[in-house]
């Protein structure tokens, strides 16, 4: 068997995976000629990518079988050493005496016979090979024979009878790429759903990494894979995972290399493949390319298929599949299921930034939120210490026998100004207080119906001068809710006080309180000034004032349903309005049912 020089041969330390099938019907062909056609050695191989011939089936010897078998051969190589062949049909014979064959190099396998004494005479080196080809004439795969059991070149019957193994060794070989491409394309396809489902159900970008990270190796059979995801600014680092699964950094030079060559790639919506000898199609200079190889040599790396990742115009990062010397090229339809694969985690790593950056925002907001309560907390109880100073002080003034009228005004007016304050500051203090997640309700079942009573009675004055009349409706067995007494007095008194305050004379307030379910419900009904529904959007905020003229006319801090809607929510209860500008409102409360 006249074969190829060693140094171009190629033994893959792990031989393609094939379906066993696939590999059968090639050896039944190889062992019909060794058996049926009288030659020692058969040797069918199948081109795994564009350069390569890979042997998938040795018949015969078992000296040629442990040699060859998973052998590469480059396919320019053995077109150059067929140029010179006679045709026999599909068969090319090569002589010896033709072959371009140099002293030095050494044969992929030589059978160890000395040729006959005949004109006829086969020799060691003779070649013989039916090139096979596809109906678009691309050269699918070889078929080798050798040792002829009676020593000679073969004849015409022999041919014929070759010719015809050589025929169904060609549709049997090109059956089994087909059948390999498809099953290929099916696993392919499988990683992509993979990439498409995790992608999309994971927010955090490592998670997306780790849980594709075993789809796209198996799909793409590859030996390792790394990503690098780019930060706002372009730049960013990568978990890096090389042949063995072994994580390794990439160094900040190879990081930069890599982010300008995504971006390039993503721009020219391509894929880059970097191997030795290989042009790097523009995306990578001839320097970077060979900073990369002197690295991946280093991870024991022969090729890899750079994919950049990305959305609409934005390049978002890279993924790298790699490969050793010994597998297979990237086909183009590895190629481009890899750029649409890039499409997919592009996207996915697009939410995960989206969901970060909210995440990061939620949480300068939390802070800024946290920072505000202590600031009025702190403000309120440094106002509170001189505050009652002053009253105090103007308290004993009042008393003085000797103030003239003017004056005794002027203390008036103070006074009732400081009460405003003083009211302010307990409102932001109770705020404070109730919107302190450190500070948990101490809760004790609590009859509603007499917190309903002292609010009214509260109101009174308020109500009686205004001739509004406020009824209560109670069941007559007590309304038990779990809290705190004072903060749930608190409720019940701002929501009627509101009720009395925004409603013009006349008018009616109705308090209704019963048990429903496993809850209380409290309600508070006028027919006062009502609310604007935009309003009513923002009623609860603190210092939120009503637009409506009428009723920023009356008195108030604008804490009040601020303080109201805290309450419930730490009593684990809900609040809400329905009202009409000009109609009236209804506040309703739910709390827990205690007891
Ligand atoms: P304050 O009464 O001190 O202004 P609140 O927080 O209690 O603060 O109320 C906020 C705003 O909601 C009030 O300024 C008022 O415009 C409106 N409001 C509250 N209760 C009623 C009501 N029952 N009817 C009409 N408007 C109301």
């Amino acid at each position: 068997m006249t074969g190829h020089p060693t140094e171009l041969q190629q033994r893959p330390a792990h031989p393609s995976e094939w379906y066993d099938s696939s590999r059968e019907a090639l050896q039944t062909i190889a062992e019909g000629v060794t058996g049926m056609a009288g030659f020692g050695v058969a040797v069918i191989s199948v081109a795994r990518d564009d350069n390569h011939l890979e042997v998938m089936a040795v018949a015969g010897s078992e000296d040629a079988h442990e040699q060859l078998l998973g052998n590469r051969t480059p396919i320019d190589r053995l077109l150059r050493e067929i140029a010179h062949a006679d045709e026999w049909g599909l068969l090319r014979f090569v002589p010896h005496e033709r072959l371009d064959f140099d002293e030095n190099d050494t044969w992929g396998w030589v059978p160890d016979i000395t040729p006959i004494e005949d004109p006829d005479a086969w020799h060691p080196l003779d070649l013989l090979i039916a090139p096979l080809y596809d109906e678009q004439g691309v050269l699918r795969g070889t078929l080798a024979i050798d040792l002829p059991e009676d020593g000679r070149r073969p004849g015409e019957a022999q041919r014929q009878l070759l010719q015809r193994y050589a025929e169904m060794a060609g549709r049997a070989v090109v059956t089994a790429i087909e059948r390999e491409t498809l099953s290929h394309q099916v696993r392919l396809a499988a990683a992509a759903r993979e990439v498409v489902r995790h992608a999309s159900s994971q927010l955090r970008i490592e998670s997306i990494i780790s849980d594709v990270h075993q789809a796209l190796i198996e799909g793409f059979q590859a030996r390792g894979m790394w990503i690098q995801t780019l930060d706002e600014d372009g730049h960013g680092s990568g978990i890096v995972r090389s042949v063995e699964g072994i994580e390794v950094s990439l160094s900040a030079e190879l990081r930069t290399i890599a982010e300008a060559a995504a971006r390039r790639a993503w721009e020219g919506q391509r894929v880059v493949i970097v191997q030795r000898g290989r042009d790097f199609g523009g995306a990578i200079s001839v320097e970077d390319g060979e900073t990369i190889l002197a690295f991946l040599d280093k991870i024991g790396i022969g090729s890899l298929l750079f994919v950049p990742l990305g959305a609409g115009p934005e390049c978002l990062g890279n993924l790298v599949l790699t490969r050793t010397e010994d597998d297979a090229g990237w086909s183009t339809f590895e190629q481009t299921a890899a750029l649409d694969i890039g499409h997919d985690l592009g996207r996915a790593i697009l939410n995960a930034r989206t969901f970060e950056r909210e995440h990061q925002l939620v949480e300068e907001l939390q802070a800024l939120d946290t920072y505000k309560s202590q600031l009025i907390a702190t403000v309120s109880h440094e106002l509170k210490n001189p505050l009652t100073a002053i009253m105090g002080h103007l308290e004993m003034l009042e008393t003085s026998p000797d103030l003239t009228g003017t004056t005794r005004g002027s203390l008036m007016v103070m006074e009732r100004a400081t009460q405003r304050l003083a009211k302010v500051i307990d409102d932001l203090l109770l705020l404070s207080k109730v919107g302190d997640p450190d500070n948990p309700v101490i809760a004790t079942p609590v009859d509603m119906r007499q917190v309903v009573e002292e609010a009214v009675e509260l109101s009174s004055v308020a109500s009686d001068r205004k001739a509004i009349e406020v009824t209560v409706e109670a069941p007559a067995e007590p309304v038990v809710a779990l809290g705190d007494h004072d903060e749930l007095d608190r409720v019940c008194t701002n929501l009627v006080s509101n009720a009395v305050k925004y409603t013009p004379e006349g008018g009616h307030v109705v308090v209704h309180l019963e048990a429903r379910d496993d809850q209380v419900l409290l309600s508070v009904t006028d027919d006062g000034l009502g609310i604007s529904t935009e309003d009513q959007q923002r009623l609860f905020q603190e210092f939120f004032r009503s637009s409506n003229p009428e009723a920023v006319a009356q008195p108030g801090t604008g804490l009040g349903l601020a303080i109201v809607q805290r309450i419930v929510q730490r009593h684990g209860g809900r609040i809400d309005v329905e009202s009409q500008l000009g109609k009236g409102s209804i506040f309703r409360v739910l709390l827990p049912l205690g007891g």
